[in-house]
């Protein structure tokens, strides 16, 4: 990342009365634009931002109601930064008309909507996931990796953020009917919902990312979330996550063993999907066609391997960088994650009182 730095190329006429017909694709690749990154656009349209604080990545109304303001998240280059600044540019429409509907209608959920789950629901978390894990990486996108050497460039490269064209199309459904057909799932994507158990040892809150595969874990509250922008592959594989667990009542730290569980398995996947895509004036349709291998290993039945094999001493390591709660008592004499606190012998799920 040697590239010295450019302003924006000039906005084309997006205003509301001249809006082409394909205004979202358009507006989707303005805001991946790495020079738009980098000149700190709005990050769901590539607009000139407003001239305020931007938009919370996490949402204001989760750290008013969870006193998060001075939580740190890490950064991929090892800093931590403060979620109250934790803070993307965002556009005056994009912040309060497109955003604003999703946060308020998420802000109401509680435990009890997960027994009553429908698809409108997965489809509206899911989208609200991918926002929040679309803000991280535009802010990693657009902080430099370090102060003193502008040269080494951003934390994360900004022509990179062209990976997550399928994220950020969710996230234009706000703005026009997104049609999505999908080949395995509902939904374009990976999402588990749990509710949780109370137990103030472990906090009301904990968020874990993992970049790379695109996953985000997220508990609240009496609400536990699990997301991955992996085209729903996931999902294809276990219906109800590990251990056949999404929907039930989980404590913290179960939570918490499960949430680095999907992060491993993230990192493992070996296939993305290709796509096609079509827009007009009222509807962006988007049809998943295939799954593309990466490796293109073939499995024993002759098949594409879609996950790379699971590995209990990678499980370990992956266990101990997301610091689950009493990791170490998981792992076996010879370094593998061979416990588990989600089921007994029996695959039962075990249950944890405070
Ligand atoms: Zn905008």
């Amino acid at each position: 990342m040697n590239k010295p730095l450019k302003l924006a190329k000039p906005m084309p006429d997006l205003s509301k009365d001249r809006l082409p017909a394909d205004y979202v694709l358009r507006l989707t690749k303005r805001a991946l634009e790495p020079n738009n990154i980098i000149a700190r656009q709005c990050f769901l349209c590539g607009a000139q931002p407003t001239s305020g604080k931007g938009e919370h990545v996490i949402p204001k109304w989760l750290q008013k109601r969870f006193n998060l303001w001075d939580s740190k998240l890490g950064l991929l280059n090892g800093s931590l930064l403060p979620y109250r600044n934790l803070r993307v540019p965002a556009c005056a429409t994009c912040n309060g008309e497109v955003l604003g509907k999703t946060e308020n209608y998420v802000s109401k959920l509680s435990a009890e909507s997960i027994l009553e789950w429908s698809t409108d629901n997965s489809y509206e978390v899911g989208r609200w996931m991918a926002k929040i894990l679309v803000g991280i990486l535009y802010k990693e996108a657009s902080l430099l990796n370090d102060q003193r050497q502008p040269a080494l460039g951003a934390i994360f490269p900004p022509d990179a953020m062209g990976e997550m064209i399928m994220l950020h199309l969710l996230l234009q459904s706000w703005r026009k009917l997104v049609h999505f057909s999908a080949i395995h799932t509902q939904h374009p994507f990976t999402l588990y919902v749990y509710s949780l158990s109370e137990d103030i040892q472990y906090g009301s809150f904990n968020l874990s990312t993992n970049i790379f595969g695109k996953s985000i874990c997220m508990r609240f509250g009496d609400l536990g979330f699990a997301f991955v922008g992996d085209g729903g592959l996931q999902h294809e594989m276990a219906d109800l996550g590990p251990y056949n667990l999404a929907r039930q009542q989980l404590h913290p730290i179960q939570f918490d063993e499960l949430a680095a569980r999907i992060h491993y398995k993230s990192s493992l996947r070996d296939a993305t999907h290709r796509y096609i895509n079509a827009e007009d004036a009222d509807t962006f349709r988007f049809q998943q066609m295939a799954v593309i291998p990466y490796t293109k290993t073939k499995l024993p039945d002759g098949s594409d391997q879609v996950f790379k094999p699971w590995s209990l001493k990678q499980l370990a390591g992956v266990f101990e960088i997301y610091e689950v709660p009493g990791f170490e008592y998981l792992i076996d004499e010879a370094g593998e994650a061979a416990f588990t606190r989600l089921v007994n012998e029996n695959g039962q799920k075990i249950s944890i009182k405070a």
